[in-house]
């Protein structure tokens, strides 16, 4: 290693076996890097060609206010989206909170009283729980009348073929795919074989609407869900899309039906699209997407660093090191406390918001056990930033996902590592 490198790393408190054992670890991930590369640089062109085509100028980056009619850099933002996604339309707004609200804009807007919702992938995120009414809740889904069926995958992994032809009947109207696992130990869905199980569910009753909870997935591969037959994707800004520098927001992206479905429901019926001030808020939404393929390609690249470094030592990590990759989250399971509290102080002293503040396990709502998080974000809650959590529950896993930069990425592993070794939980 470079010694200026070795040198820096240790006034930021990596000692060189750590900063050492990284490096060994790298030297295996050239090509794998490359590749991400590749990938990166088709997406890129991508979002530049959305960009130019719609003849993006100046001008679209200031906002409106009031009703926000004849929102210019709005619209031209909404229909980059749908370039970019190969979809008729796309909705794409700061008005949608975050993405559990867009995935319940989607759903709510295209159901009906007296349709049926089915996920095909088994238990959906677990915030959609209560949008569903899986668990009882105000306004849920069940409560004006949505019934909802779910077909678990095989304990291989695999699609339950039969199972899902036997649950689509004739009240089934919309079914709901989740692309990444989320913080569930099944493996993420590539985007081909969203597209197999697309193809089947509309060869059974081919007028099922097929929404894909996009969350996390964006720009991993170099097609996405709509590109294989999905009628509506979604996901959040403080994800992937908004490359970390939205500070809120949500997409729909789909079939133009589906689409005004959900402007109707987000503002007004006959309002729709038409209304909804952007403010100052779109130049962060355009960069952000600019940015997004090369920051995704670097939150991937970290994920990757921190399976293998996790792998060598023994632990357990998935996707394993040598997977193909559909998200950014990885998860590794430590099978003790401590080393999931010690491996998410490491993050959080890489952070460049909040470094010198220690996280805790605490009692969220909504979780059975206490959970711990590291996050030192500009964007609060930002998960496309460097961020770990984890329950306090065997099999004492956590989560790692994101870094906006590949250096800040490499090293939050590092620092994690280091306070595994600093607490006596790595030996080397
Ligand atoms: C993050 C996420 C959501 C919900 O997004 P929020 O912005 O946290 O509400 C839904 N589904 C998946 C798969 C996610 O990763």
């Amino acid at each position: 290693m470079h010694n200026d490198l070795k040198e820096i790393y240790k006034t930021l408190g990596i000692s060189d076996e750590v900063a050492k054992f990284g490096e060994e670890i790298l030297t295996g991930l050239k090509e794998r890097f490359e590749k991400i590369d590749e990938i990166a640089e088709i997406n890129q062109l991508k979002v530049l060609a959305a960009l130019q085509k719609n003849q993006v100028s100046e001008a679209c980056l200031h906002g409106t206010s009031g009703y926000g009619y004849n929102d210019m850099g709005r619209e031209k933002l909404e229909a980059v989206y749908a370039d970019i996604f190969h979809t008729e339309d796309a909705l794409v707004r700061p008005q949608i909170t975050c993405g559990t609200h867009a995935l319940a804009l989607a759903l709510m807007s295209n159901l009906r009283p007296g349709d049926e919702l089915m996920s095909p992938v088994g238990k959906p995120y677990d915030t959609l729980e209560e949008v569903i009414g899986i668990r009882p809740s105000k306004g849920s889904l069940a409560e004006y009348g949505v019934s909802y069926k779910q077909v678990d995958l095989l304990p291989d992994g695999g699609f339950d073929w039969d199972g899902i032809k036997a649950a689509i009947g004739p009240k089934t109207k919309l079914c709901t795919i989740q692309r990444s696992k989320g913080y569930q130990t099944r493996h993420t869905l590539g985007v081909e074989e969203i597209g197999e199980l697309i193809k089947f569910i509309k060869s059974v009753k081919s007028d099922v609407i097929c929404m894909v909870d996009n969350c996390y997935g964006e720009f991993v591969e170099t097609i996405e869900p709509s590109d294989v037959g999905a009628d509506m994707v979604v996901g959040s800004l403080i994800k992937n899309p908004g490359g970390g520098l939205a500070p809120i927001g949500g997409y729909i992206a789909g079939k133009k039906e589906c689409v005004e479905n959900a402007a109707y429901r987000l503002t007004s019926p006959g309002l729709g699209k038409e209304v909804g001030a952007s403010l100052g808020i779109l130049q962060s939404f355009y960069q952000g997407l600019f940015l997004s393929p090369t920051v995704t390609a670097c939150a991937l690249k970290s994920a990757i660093f921190g399976a293998c470094v996790y792998e060598k030592l023994g632990f357990s990590v998935l996707p394993n090191s040598t997977e193909e990759r559909h998200d950014i989250i990885q998860a590794i399971t430590f099978g003790r406390a401590d080393a999931v509290e010690a491996f998410c102080r490491g993050i959080q002293a890489a952070a460049p918001i909040d470094s010198h503040v220690t996280p805790i396990p605490w009692d969220m709502p909504g979780y059975d056990a206490p959970v711990i998080m590291a996050a030192g974000a500009f964007v609060s809650g930002s998960s496309i930033e460097l961020s770990a959590d984890g329950p306090i529950k065997p099999p004492y896993a956590v989560y790692f996902q994101g870094g906006l930069t590949w250096p800040h990425g490499k090293f939050g592993i590092l620092k994690s590592l280091q306070s595994l070794v600093d607490n006596g939980i790595v030996l080397w």
